[in-house]
């Protein structure tokens, strides 16, 4: 006997259906241009393929390629039709995971050998045969046996097989001839992947545990219309050109060795000196604005991170603990720390705090240590060791927003009037697993909220995307090429201050518990220089530029004039240099440019006897005016004390 369902749309209204209908059903009850868009549904917040039968009362939603969430499940769909591709012509190769990333998606297979870039050719040029078949994307739910009968010569998708419990739903997916253990969703058949490109391979361990057996990931990325697709490659090539990897070699920033180890930067004098200048820009201004320095260990007693509750919940994420100190009882385990907050905590904790104290503004540039997987590590964007300008702001509950307000005044500065960067903001609130109760996250989401209106910032909604100890808002910022990246978090804590007991003196003479609040302007150096890098494509504002003025004599004759002007450059503090090496100038000339000099000055007789210099600005081809010493000093050093975002 059918029995009929009730589906409440986005819009509000409902339809009743026959119970088992499914979602592509639904669409087509409400129109044919919808029915022939749709690519998935959303039921009930879970994405869902068309073809899945709704059995009862469901709010759904159905995602044709302008929703947010349909890309991703194209991009999963691609995956597939890539293994689909590479079993046709590798028909050993086995098979591991194939998600949808950020940026496209990925296929891990287990072969005999790396893929070459022909093998992608070959590949790609299968996928559109398998594309252009229109297979559908068939689900089913098996049984355990059934599963393993089916994946029995898939020695990978066996173990991930053992993992799922016995509550979970085993589902399999067959486009074409290829089968895989899959959660779904998918878009209804191969037809819907037109526009996509093969990007490339590169080993990567199963399970990213280097114990394990390296497999062989194909990249690549999928959209819903072509011009999507040129876009992003005409991106992806740009950001080639300005990978910080590339240029960190080119222009002698930094490197990762390994006798160091992977995920350990050293900072050469050139990458060093960018991070001097970022520590500067920020404790100088932090101070102005009513913030205390601190320097706390590299090395702390691990009980702190177990006070903390930090161990043994990251215990994953921390490096094991060392052998205590000379002297000290033998079963006293250190660890490099992972964060400052637990330091900054006994600092505000050593002394009786009252509410005329507060707040207390802690801060410190600080190197910590996460025991990142190997597999997920990234030039500098990807640490192990971490410089963080970590700070942390103890206040009572009616300072939430004017510290905010501020907090939120000094990332702008930061961020956008200095570095001209764009961003955006979210605020993250309440999460439903939280501490504390709805009124304490009333007043604190109120009070960020009334921090953001009084700053006329603009900002989206992350509704329960707040962390269970307090909602935070995260700046996400946009680079010169339209790429986003993490940047800045504030993040409100009530759980640290309770762990640790913290208090003050109230008026009322009581004691009382501050709020607490992390948060750090870059993030980290490694990962804001490495942004830096790419959106500058290493060409720096004069005011970080590891080499500010070059000065090129034209001939012998003119060295020791030239070492006079560097002289001169340097006394006033301007990072310059002489490079009077036995090359033609042309040659020399093309050096400073391939090291992104914003500024080479070269000096021949005539401008020596004028005490002048003839000055090359980069970025302006062969242009060359010619100036007094004395006014292209003003002129330089004028741009550096403004941190002017020139040449
Ligand atoms: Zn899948
Ligand atoms: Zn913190």
């Amino acid at each position: 006997m059918s029995r009929d369902i009730r589906i409440t749309l986005p819009d509000g209204s409902v339809r009743t259906l026959p119970a088992g209908s499914t979602a592509r059903a639904l669409a087509e009850s409400i129109g044919k241009r919808l029915a022939q868009d749709a690519v998935a549904a959303k039921v009930n917040g879970e994405i869902w393929d068309l073809s899945r039968p709704i059995s009862q009362d469901a709010v759904v939603e159905i995602l044709t390629p302008k929703a947010t969430d349909a890309l991703s499940v194209l991009r999963h769909s691609s995956a597939h039709v890539l293994a689909t591709a590479v079993r046709y012509l590798f028909p050993e190769a086995g098979i591991g995971f194939g998600p949808a990333i950020e940026d496209g998606f990925y296929y891990d297979f287990e072969v005999p050998r790396p893929f070459t870039p022909e093998d992608l050719e070959r590949i790609e040029a299968r996928m559109h045969e398998v594309a252009q078949a229109d297979h559908p994307f068939v689900r089913e739910e098996v049984g355990r046996e059934d599963a393993r009968r089916r994946f029995k010569d898939d020695p990978l998708k066996l173990e991930r097989l053992e993992e799922l419990g016995d509550d979970e739903v085993i589902s399999v997916y067959t486009v074409g001839p290829f089968v895989d253990l899959c959660r779904g969703p998918h878009v209804p058949s191969t037809g819907h992947i037109k526009h996509f490109k093969l990007l490339h391979a590169a080993g990567a361990y199963w399970r990213g545990d280097s114990r394990r057996q390296m497999l062989q990931r194909i990249y690549g990325t999928a959209y819903f219309t072509k011009d999507e697709l040129a876009a992003d490659l005409r991106r992806r090539e740009e950001a080639e050109k300005r990978d910080h990897r590339m240029l960190g070699k080119q222009l002698d920033l930094f490197s990762i060795q390994e006798d160091v180890g992977p995920g350990l930067i050293l900072w050469h004098p050139r990458g060093a000196i960018i991070q001097f200048e970022l520590r500067r820009l920020i404790e100088d201004e932090i101070l102005k604005r009513g913030y205390q320095l601190v320097y706390t260990p590299h090395v702390t007693r691990e009980q702190l991170f177990f006070r903390s509750g930090h161990l043994p919940l990251y215990e994953h994420n921390q490096y094991p603990a060392m052998a205590a100190g000379a002297g000290e009882a033998e079963d006293v385990r250190y660890r490099t720390k992972p964060m400052n907050c637990p330091m900054h905590i006994l600092i505000y904790a050593s002394r009786q705090r009252s509410y005329r104290d507060l707040p207390i503004r802690l801060a410190e540039v600080a190197n910590v240590y996460r025991n990142e997987l190997s597999g997920t590590l990234h030039g500098m964007l990807r640490v192990r060791g971490l410089t963080m300008d970590d700070a942390h702001i103890f206040c009572r509950e009616d300072q939430i927003e004017q510290e905010i307000f501020e907090m939120l005044d000094l990332t702008d500065f930061v961020l956008n009037k200095t570095f001209g960067l764009q961003y955006r903001l979210d605020l993250a609130t309440r999460p439903a697993k939280k501490l504390g109760g709805d009124q304490m996250w009333d007043v604190a989401e109120a009070a960020l909220k009334r921090a953001l209106e009084r700053g006329n910032l603009t900002y989206g909604l992350d509704v329960g995307g707040g962390a269970f100890y307090g909602p935070k808002i995260d700046v996400k910022l946009r680079d010169a090429i339209g790429r986003e990246w993490q940047g800045t978090t504030i993040q409100l804590d009530y759980e640290l201050p309770e762990r640790f007991r913290l208090e003050y003196t109230g008026r009322d003479n009581r004691a009382h518990r501050p709020v607490m609040m992390h948060r750090a302007i870059y993030g980290t150096l490694e990962r804001f220089v490495g942004m830096l890098i790419e959106h500058f494509a290493g060409a720096f504002p004069v005011w970080l530029s590891p080499e500010q003025v070059r000065v090129l004599p034209i001939a012998e004759a003119q060295i020791p004039g030239a070492r006079a002007v560097h002289e001169r450059l340097r006394a006033a503090g301007i990072r310059s240099s002489v490079d009077d090496r036995n090359e033609t100038l042309n040659y020399r000339i093309r050096d400073g440019e391939v090291m992104k000099v914003p500024y080479m000055t070269v000096v021949g007789q005539r401008e020596l006897d004028q005490g002048s210099v003839a000055v090359r600005v980069r970025g302006a081809g062969k242009k060359q005016e010619i100036v007094p010493v004395e006014q292209f000093m003003a002129r330089v050093k004028s741009e550096i004390e403004m941190r002017a975002l020139t040449p």
